[in-house]
């Protein structure tokens, strides 16, 4: 009988259970994290889209709503009068108020003409310190673009102004030849601050990654990413920026998202930047959704599951103790309820075992009760067979001698005793045929009296013997129904008890005593003065081969045949003691009316 095989894979220890728990509530809390992130991040994502949806429809608004004045003014009288004779101070006057006045309708930044070298003729701030009148504009993109291809866009800070604006200039034309150009500045920076009044964080770049309008004043002029040397060239020949200073934003690319969309992080905030081309005019614009109410509520959602994971972890761990307890309990029970089955088929096996034992013991035990009764047998047959046969050896010796007397009267008639003691003997071992048998033995009268005298003349010797005094009160109305043989065996053996309780003491009166106390019985009372009967011992006398007497003297069977005999004729037998000392045996025996006295016989010669 091994040991049951340790149990394998079935959620191994605590430790093991809590660690997965663990593993599995971090996951669920992060996924959750990740859920919400992700939820939080795509509304920030439509709403920007949306937002530069809107940013960029306003930007292109307001840069087409001023698209048509170079154009319509490169057709204007005035100004192509002016660009014939660029040194007509009148017309330049003219064109000078013309442009002021239609600057001021359109509202629009500033309107002004150039010549086809670039110089400033006429413009719409004539009068202001600023005015461009008398100006070089002659390396400025937009005049160059214009006066190559016919028109010109570009954004740039004002050299003479120093504000930054939205240049659109047109060519005016003769024949194959550029008379001059017209241009407008549109002024940006009204859009930049409605933004700014908005909240959000907008921004627009050029095609040199410099941030050319902001809503965040401090991000203005910013650049992207490191301009190229060239590039740098380029700005300053241009004087695109004139004495604005760039620097770097320092944006730091966190998570890109898609080509238009990237996380960035920027003044120690991270924000959704999402961007969108302006092929127009070759700007970007950006739109910034900051991340950190993103991040609060993924915070706030990482703290709530991992609260309720701690809880639904606590709670498996609970159950799971339970049912392990459950499962122990019932293991226990089983444990016990085998314990039970195997101590009962124990049990059941001693049980059979000493039940075979016990079967061998009953077996022995009748055998040995076989033998015994065998033994009891036999010793009841030589007991009573052995008190005839000493009387007939006396009578045998007795007779010779008188016969060797020639007292031929006395040998006939101790041959009429040796005759009627054998045909006693012939009638003890036929009792004992019968008590073979089973049957009840004979049942006729019998008289009481003349049966104590037999009795007495069997033992008469040993009493003689020991000097006992014998006294006897037997009316001879006594007579029972029974055997004669078998009552005069008990008597016998109560009078042989008799004589040797008295063996060794004084004095020694034996008396036997029949009285009429009862109407259906006598009372045969058969009284000694020896040693009594231990108190002890009284309820043994009548078991059989209970004898106190030395080995040889007695075999305990007396009193035990006389209790089956006197209990066979219906009657009774007991012990007691005699108050003055002595034994006495009370036999009860049914009574018997007397037999009528036969009719007188003839005498018969002797
Ligand atoms: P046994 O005479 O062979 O011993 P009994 O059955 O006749 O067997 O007697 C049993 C015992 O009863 C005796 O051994 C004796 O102790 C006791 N007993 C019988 N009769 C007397 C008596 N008259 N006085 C004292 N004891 C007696």
């Amino acid at each position: 009988m091994g040991k049951p095989p340790p149990r394998a894979g079935r959620g191994g220890g605590p430790a093991t259970t809590i660690a997965l728990l663990a593993l599995v509530a971090a996951g669920v809390v992060w996924q959750l994290g990740q859920v919400v992130r992700a939820r939080a991040m795509a509304e920030i994502e439509s709403a920007g889209y949306q937002r530069l949806d809107l940013y960029a429809g306003t930007i292109s608004t307001a840069l087409e709503k001023y698209a048509y004045l170079p154009t319509v003014l490169t057709r204007d009288k005035n100004v192509r009068a002016l660009l014939a004779a660029p040194n007509d101070r009148r017309r330049a006057d003219l064109v000078n108020r013309e442009l002021e006045q239609t600057n001021a309708d359109a509202k629009s930044g500033y309107l002004y003409v150039l010549d086809a070298k670039g110089l400033g003729l006429a413009a719409s701030n004539w009068a202001e310190p600023t005015s461009f009148v008398g100006h070089f504009y002659g390396f400025r993109p937009y005049f160059l673009q214009a006066a190559a291809s016919g028109g010109g866009r570009y954004y740039g800070v004002g050299v003479t102004t120093q504000l930054p604006g939205y240049f659109i200039a047109r060519a005016a034309m003769a024949g194959g030849t550029v008379l001059g150009v017209v241009v407008v500045k549109v002024d940006l920076e009204p859009l930049q601050r409605e933004w700014a009044s908005g909240g959000e964080l907008v921004m627009v770049t050029d095609a040199n990654q410099v941030a050319i309008l902001s809503s965040r004043p401090d991000w203005k002029y910013g650049t992207l990413v490191d301009p190229t040397p060239e590039a740098a060239a380029a700005m300053t020949s241009t004087q695109q920026y004139a004495n604005a200073v760039l620097h770097p934003l320092r944006f730091h690319e966190v998570e890109r998202l898609s080509s238009d969309a990237v996380i960035v992080r920027a003044t120690r905030h991270n924000y959704l930047m999402l961007s969108r081309h302006l092929p127009e005019e070759g700007w970007t614009i950006h739109y910034l959704g900051d991340l950190a109410p993103v991040e609060q509520r993924q915070r706030d959602a990482t703290v709530m599951a991992a609260a309720a994971s701690l809880a639904v972890s606590l709670l498996v761990l609970y159950l799971r103790q339970r049912r392990l307890r459950l499962r122990a309990e019932m293991e226990t029970g089983a444990a016990v309820a085998d314990a039970l089955r195997r101590a009962r088929d124990e049990l059941e096996r001693k049980v059979e075992e000493r039940t075979a034992d016990l079967m061998e013991a009953q077996e022995g035990l009748i055998h040995a009760g076989k033998m015994a009764a065998l033994g009891q047998m036999s010793a009841a047959i030589a007991h009573e067979l052995n008190q005839p046969l000493a009387a007939i050896q006396t009578f045998v010796a007795s007779t010779r001698i008188f016969a060797e007397r020639g007292d031929t009267a006395t040998v006939a008639e101790n041959l009429a005793m040796i005759d009627d003691l054998t045909r006693r003997m012939a009638e003890i071992t036929g009792h004992l045929k019968t008590f073979a048998r089973k049957t009840p033995g004979r049942r006729q009268p019998v008289s009481i009296a003349r049966t104590v005298e037999r009795a007495l003349m069997l033992v008469d010797s040993s009493l003689r013997q020991d000097g006992v005094q014998v006294t006897r009160d037997i009316p001879e109305s006594a007579w029972m129904l029974g055997d004669e043989i078998r009552l005069e065996q008990v008597f016998v053996n109560l009078l042989r008890n008799a004589a040797d309780a008295m063996k060794g003491g004084e004095p020694r009166r034996l008396s036997v005593t029949v009285t009429d106390a009862d109407t259906a019985f006598w009372t045969v009372r058969v009284a000694d003065t020896g040693t009594g009967i231990a108190v002890a011992d009284i309820d043994k006398l009548f078991d059989p081969f209970f004898s106190t007497k030395e080995v040889g003297q007695g075999l305990g069977l007396g009193l035990s045949l006389s209790y089956g005999i006197v209990r066979d004729f219906g009657g009774s037998i007991r012990a007691e003691n005699n108050p003055d000392g002595g034994a006495a045996f009370v036999v009860q025996l049914p009574k018997a009316p007397p037999p009528q006295p036969p009719p007188p016989q003839p005498e018969t010669a002797p």
